[in-house]
């Protein structure tokens, strides 16, 4: 299923992310990780968009760029998950790199909850149920968010 949305602020896509995160945590917990893949326009809200999810998740830390740090995680404040993995692909050149972080594993742990900014960079590692968000940069205030699962 596809759902399309146009956002004109960053409050805006922060509050997309918020929901989408509401809306996780009241689906029951599956065998594996929960898992997003967000891919997309340098600037196009990916971001801005996890800030959002965080909060959505109880998650009070501010979600920044990772410059130089490929994974962070956090302690969720809700039942069901535990973890969140923010994961950011942009300065990566193999997908080695975050199997080396020990991914698989994450993976494997079903209240983890996963974020990977740049997926289509690591695709093939992506496992296939995961929930793919991408955003397309319209102009200055206006972003396309495209949400599948
Ligand atoms: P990405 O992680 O995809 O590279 P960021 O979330 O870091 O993108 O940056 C998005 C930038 O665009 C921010 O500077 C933000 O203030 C700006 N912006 C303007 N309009 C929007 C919008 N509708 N949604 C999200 N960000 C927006
Ligand atoms: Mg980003």
């Amino acid at each position: 299923m596809k759902s399309k949305y146009f956002t004109t602020s960053p409050t805006q896509t922060k509050k997309l992310g918020e929901n989408l995160a509401k809306n996780i945590l009241k689906i029951p917990l599956k065998g594996k990780a929960t898992i997003l893949g967000l891919e997309g326009d340098l600037g196009g809200g990916k971001t801005t968009f996890l800030q959002g999810f965080a909060r959505g998740l109880g998650i009070e830390d501010k979600i920044l760029s990772p410059t130089f740090v490929i994974m962070k995680n956090f302690k969720v404040q809700a039942l069901s998950f535990e973890r969140f993995y923010h994961i950011d692909c942009y300065r990566i050149k193999s997908s080695k790199e975050i199997l080396n972080l020990g991914f698989k594993e994450i993976l494997s742990n079903p209240k983890n909850i996963i974020a990977i900014e740049w997926a289509e960079r690591v695709q093939k590692i992506v496992p296939k149920n995961a929930i793919w968000i991408k955003f397309q940069f319209i102009n200055e205030k206006t972003r396309k968010i495209t949400i599948s699962s």
